[in-house]
């Protein structure tokens, strides 16, 4: 029977196939290495098929493990899914089913005791320490949607021998490649393993600690380019811990995201779908709440040298206008898009309304009702076209005052968080 006592000790017990097996592989990579540099020329076709393997295993753990299982951001083809899953089991990262299990709690309660890998408990414990303890039992209902796959159900039950299987083929594909069976192993197994496992780790551990913070500083993550190149787009977690639901993590067209890409992609050829976006306007607001957020702070510190209640009112003025116009323009474009795709549906229904009739009536009544059609059709057209002229305008309206208040915006937010302590005291607020 489990005691209290019980309960603490196994919170605190070892993970031995972890330590194991982590450990080991490290180990048999620091011996090994050396020794086959020492003996081998690295030829190019190890390098390229190696660094293939590198790229499908962080992809497959980016776009499969955590944006289509765990977050459930789009859906793809079944073919794509096999494809997902068998690079993933090679980089060697547990089962669909504990991965996105620990990574939905880590999001629920990010930063606190539950979170699994919580970066307020320093770089080491978030990056890898947190693996070497033994985790509490999965709990099915975090990953009900996952849990009933038997797909997923087999990976997970069969995982150990997949992952060895999946590692072996892997292994035997580059002996192939190269006709060089150590350097396939030492490089193309060992050393990407540990490539890709540290990668993967840093968005635990880096990109809790090292970047910017321009959506929330409600959490530790953080936007960290160098980290997206590592990890094929995963970089941007500070967009991903406020918006964890987009498919996007890099929702910027030019931030580094090739996995949005890839998945945007497979769209455009009917191979994935339900790409789920977090909208323009929402993400513009949340920027405004973060940028107020920081003004104020800066204003609190500065309390002794600037008249903080001018500037206080200042700032939450200009936030509460450009949110409203936000919030109005967002209204506004949902509406005029709402009308258009309704106008067009009436058009359309209406039109094979009067087409099935006119089936059926007389021949001679065929023009009269034609002629009746098109008149009310061209009213109705002529009527849609008036209101969506006039929605058109709304919105054309809001847009340019949104564009204007942000400007302002971005210029107060530059003068308040940039400007020199004692030059800011002698600005009118
Ligand atoms: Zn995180
Ligand atoms: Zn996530």
């Amino acid at each position: 029977m489990p005691t209290a006592s019980n309960e603490t000790t196994r919170s605190w017990s070892i993970d031995w196939t972890n330590v194991l097996f982590l450990g080991g592989y490290h180990l048999l990579l620091l011996a090994l290495l050396p020794v086959y540099l020492i003996q081998h020329d690295v030829s190019a076709s190890l390098v390229w098929g190696t660094a293939a393997i590198w790229t499908l295993c962080l992809l497959a753990i980016t776009m499969g493990y955590h944006r289509l299982y765990a977050h459930v951001t789009y859906r793809v083809h079944p073919a794509i899914e096999m494809f997902l899953t068998f690079w993933g089991t090679v980089a060697t990262q547990g089962s669909i089913f504990s991965w996105s299990h620990d990574h939905r709690i880590h999001h629920r309660h990010v930063d606190t005791d539950l979170d699994p890998y919580s970066a307020p408990k320093g770089f080491w414990h978030s990056h890898v320490i947190w693996m070497l303890k033994k985790r509490p039992e999965i709990n099915p209902r975090i990953i009900q949607d996952l849990w009933k796959r038997p797909s997923l159900q087999f990976q997970h039950a069969n995982y150990a021998i997949l992952m060895v299987a999946a590692n072996g083929i892997v292994w035997a594909g580059l002996w192939a490649v190269t006709g060089d069976p150590f350097g396939a192993f030492v490089i193309g197994i060992l050393l990407r393993m540990f490539l890709v496992h540290h990668c993967t780790w840093f968005i635990n551990s880096l990109a809790h600690m090292w970047g910017s913070q321009p959506y929330s500083t409600e959490h530790t993550a953080v936007n960290n380019f160098i980290l997206s190149i590592l990890t094929f787009g995963e970089g941007y977690h500070n967009y991903h811990h406020t918006f964890a639901g987009d498919y996007r993590n890099g929702v910027r067209w030019w931030q580094f995201d090739p996995a949005k890409i890839v998945i945007w992609s497979l769209s455009k050829i009917g191979l994935a779908h339900d790409l789920k976006r977090v909208n323009k306007l929402t993400i513009k607001r949340r920027l405004v709440a973060a940028d107020r957020h920081l003004m104020m702070e800066r204003i609190e510190e500065l309390k002794h040298r600037i008249d903080v209640e001018a500037w206080s009112t200042r700032v939450e003025e200009a936030a509460a206008s450009l949110t409203a116009n936000l919030n109005g323009l967002k209204t506004a474009t949902d509406k005029f898009q709402r009308m258009k795709d309704e106008g067009f549906e009436q058009l359309r229904s209406a039109k094979d309304d009067k087409v099935n009739e006119m089936r059926v009536a007389r021949d001679a009544k065929l023009q009269e009702m034609r002629n009746a059609r098109d008149g009310k059709l061209q009213l109705m057209r002529e009527r849609r076209d008036e209101e969506l002229e006039l929605m058109q305008k709304r919105v054309e309206e809001l847009k340019a005052t949104v564009a204007e208040e942000m400007k302002e915006w971005k210029e107060m937010v530059t003068l308040v968080l940039e400007t020199p302590e004692s030059r800011l005291a002698s600005v009118p607020a």
